[in-house]
């Protein structure tokens, strides 16, 4: 079998999804769209069942996963529905919606619906993507209330800069969506990850970890409570061929590595079609049998090629880690000038083991 692997630490996830619980003191909605991050949503949300106060996702396919898996209590749908015929499945398979335009408002008080639901209002503070005006939040609060169909509104909004510490961006849409929801005495919920770890002050009932849950940073600086975080993906494979090169050889496509030196060279399974990226250059570090190396040339599809000059001990069969423990995510992200979330998102073709 082709050795290129992610190692899924379960453990590490649920001591994340605590940690967020402890450092917000809210209850906490895991977010597990987009395949729990790369992870395995089923899997991810199997092993937080027993503690986890609900799950999110960002549309209805994915909730409706999580439910044939046998995954009981609050599925929030991140993005509502894309269409009125969803909300008869909303209904059946008891699932929570955000509501962020007015035709969804409509479609709700036309629907027929077995049992009221429970909905998230979105409020646009600023990041100007979805969620209602400031000045429409409260009519449309009302006219939700009106509609006969709720049981229970939480107000929400999405912060555009909550990873940018000493920006006063998040203060300000935080001072809109308090000035917005004025007198509506419901739930709260505005924290993600970059806003539950670095805002502490910004109220919430609920928070919306999603990134921190999968051990990874959301910030570019080092931030102490985020280094208390486990990484839950460990992406590895091994060495399959090994080249000793004199010096000035190139090396894979495009001869993007030249060798200055004679070269000892690691051929490993893993490539940008495993969700290795591509745009990694030369010297974006990994560790081959435990010790410090870097990649070297072009990533390519199934193949990336390695120095193995200085590391003693190394060649065929060799174990190299890409990220996990000992190699961050977010390292290697901001080599590949991109963010853990891609890189994770990214990950197909290789077995996701679980432990
Ligand atoms: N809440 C909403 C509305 C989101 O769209 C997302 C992710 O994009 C999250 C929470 C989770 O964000 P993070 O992974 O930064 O914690």
């Amino acid at each position: 079998m082709r050795p290129a692997r992610a190692l899924i630490d379960l453990q590490a996830l649920r001591h994340n999804y605590q940690l967020a619980r402890e450092l917000s003191g809210a209850r906490a909605l895991a977010v597990v769209k987009a395949d729990a991050y790369g992870h395995g949503a089923v899997r991810c949300a199997q092993a937080l069942q027993r503690d986890a106060d609900g799950f999110a996702v960002a549309c209805i396919e994915e909730a409706l996963q999580l439910r044939e898996a046998g995954i009981r209590g609050p599925i929030l749908l991140l993005e509502g529905f894309f269409e009125a015929a969803e909300l008869a499945l909303i209904d059946r398979h008891d699932l929570w919606c955000v509501v962020h335009a007015q035709w969804q408002i409509e479609a709700i008080e036309q629907a027929k619906l077995a049992r009221p639901l429970t909905l998230w209002l979105k409020l646009d503070s600023g990041m100007h993507r979805v969620g209602f005006h400031p000045a429409d939040y409260q009519a449309a609060y009302q006219r939700l209330l009106a509609s006969g169909k709720v049981a229970k509104i939480v107000l929400m909004s999405h912060f555009a800069r909550a990873d940018e510490l000493d920006n006063p961006r998040s203060e300000q849409q935080l001072a809109v969506f308090q000035e917005a929801r004025q007198g509506l005495s419901a739930e709260v919920s505005l924290r993600n990850s970059p806003a539950l770890l670095g805002w502490p002050a910004i109220p919430s009932d609920w928070v919306r970890p999603g990134i921190m849950l999968y051990g990874a940073t959301p910030f570019e600086q080092p931030h102490a409570i985020a280094s208390r975080l486990q990484p839950v993906m460990t992406l590895e494979s091994r060495v399959i061929s090994v080249r000793d090169l004199p010096a000035s050889e190139p090396v894979g496509y495009g001869a993007r590595f030249t060798s200055e030196r004679p070269t000892r060279v690691g051929v490993v399974a893993m490539g940008y079609a495993d969700g290795y990226p591509r745009h990694a250059p030369t010297g974006t570090p990994v560790l081959v049998d435990g010790q410090a190396s870097r990649i070297i040339g072009r990533v390519s599809m199934d193949m990336l090629t390695v120095d193995l000059s200085d590391v003693p001990g190394a060649g065929l069969g060799s174990r190299v880690e890409f990220w996990g423990r000992n190699v961050l995510a977010s390292d290697i992200a901001a080599a590949a000038e991109t963010i853990p979330y891609q890189l994770f998102c990214n990950v197909r073709r290789v077995p996701l083991i679980y432990s």
